[in-house]
């Protein structure tokens, strides 16, 4: 492949702002590859996915087809503000790519691509594969999710081309879940010195409920609890009428996120302080990726396909979400990670390593030839 073209797209992709809110610079981009697509005679479509969000791509080698051989997934929103690429656009030093998305994931949007291009001409014919490029992953696939699942429900296979973890490459096999629970805690405000029998602290009430949350954790079942963000109260002086906490659980196995909840509804059914209002709200909820059966035969190909074009394959279990996680539960077996390797994900210092670009892009080619 020709790397100093893919570079030249990537630039050309990098400095387009596309933050999940930035609805005209995601379908910017999805106009972008949807094009390339088209170039190689793929049939393609732009997925209007409602009015929150830019549009998605779907493309495929086989119009029509009931059954896919494999999805390949990406996302091309990214987390940064509209302004972003004016103040750091896309610029290489040496072997090392800089820019917003670069590495999360426009890289991989379009390695995908140059996969697909180059596929064996014989692989092209008796595979049927269809391409997800996501507008909103970067906020939960909120508006994509079903569209995504209903695709890769219908495939043997899944693929998430994120960008592979640091300089090994480690493809990623386990994800852990996530349940995000935002809490109101509704008091009563009084006077702190003339009457504060006559308030209920609601500030009070959340320390005791951040306590218990907390208790929570499974430490053996790598179950974790983090309250990461408070707020509540209006002067020192004030009994708090009001409190707001906002909860993150991470975990490995699906059936301890079920007894998290339940034991959440009940802890808040009566409160620890008399007179007290508690809500809460699950905001977000991923299911724990975690290697099936049959994900792990799918490993065994990747690992194959490595080794045939002298890549070694090493697998990472991690603890941060992607859309791998809602395609696990469906039963279809998915792998992460497939993209170039960079780091610093999320971060004005992202990064991308040049010279993984043609080996991984080949690697991808390489799996989906081998299904
Ligand atoms: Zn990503």
């Amino acid at each position: 492949m020709d790397l100093q073209h893919y570079l030249k797209e990537l630039e050309e992709l990098v400095n387009i702002d596309s933050g999940t809110l930035i609805r005209e610079g995601v379908t910017k981009v999805a106009e972008f590859m949807a094009e390339k697509y088209r170039s190689i005679g793929w049939q393609t479509e732009l997925k209007d996915l409602g009015p929150e969000v830019g549009k998605g791509v779907f493309a495929t080698n086989a119009p029509g087809a009931e059954t896919y051989d494999v999805v390949l997934v990406g996302h091309m929103d990214t987390v940064f503000p509209a302004g972003t690429v004016a103040e750091r656009p896309f610029r290489i030093e040496g072997n090392i790519a800089y820019g917003p998305g670069v590495a999360d994931m426009k890289n991989g949007c379009l390695s995908m691509f140059y996969a697909m291009k180059e596929l064996a001409p014989e692989a092209a014919k008796r595979l049927s594969i269809a391409i997800c490029l996501n507008p909103d992953e970067e906020t939960g696939s909120n508006n994509s999710k079903s569209w995504i699942d209903a695709i890769a429900k219908k495939s043997r296979y899944a693929m998430i081309c994120e960008s592979s973890r640091n300089e090994e490459g480690l493809l990623v096999k386990a994800r852990k879940g996530m349940g995000r629970v935002h809490f109101e805690f509704q008091g009563l405000a009084s006077h702190a010195g003339n009457a504060p029998e006559a308030g209920r602290s609601a500030i009070h009430e959340m320390a005791h409920c951040i306590v218990a949350l907390t208790g929570l954790a499974d430490k053996a079942k790598g179950t974790t609890i983090n309250v990461g963000l408070v707020s509540g109260g209006d002067a020192a002086n004030i009994v708090a009428d009001k409190a707001r906490a906002v909860l993150d659980v991470r975990f490995w196995d699906n059936n301890d996120w079920t007894r998290v909840e339940k034991a959440i509804r009940e802890m808040i059914s009566k409160s620890f302080t008399p007179d007290i209002k508690i809500s809460m709200e699950v905001a977000a909820h991923l299911p724990a990726m975690f290697p099936s059966p049959e994900t792990e035969t799918f490993m065994k190909l990747v690992e194959k396909a490595g080794e045939e074009i002298d890549i070694k394959i090493l697998w990472a279990e991690v603890g941060g979400g992607s859309d791998g996680n809602h395609i696990a539960i469906l039963g279809t077996p998915v792998l992460d990670g497939f993209g170039p390797t960079g780091g610093y994900f999320h971060t004005p210092k992202e990064f991308l390593n040049i010279d993984s670009i043609i080996p991984r892009t080949n690697l991808i080619r390489r799996v989906v030839e081998s299904l």
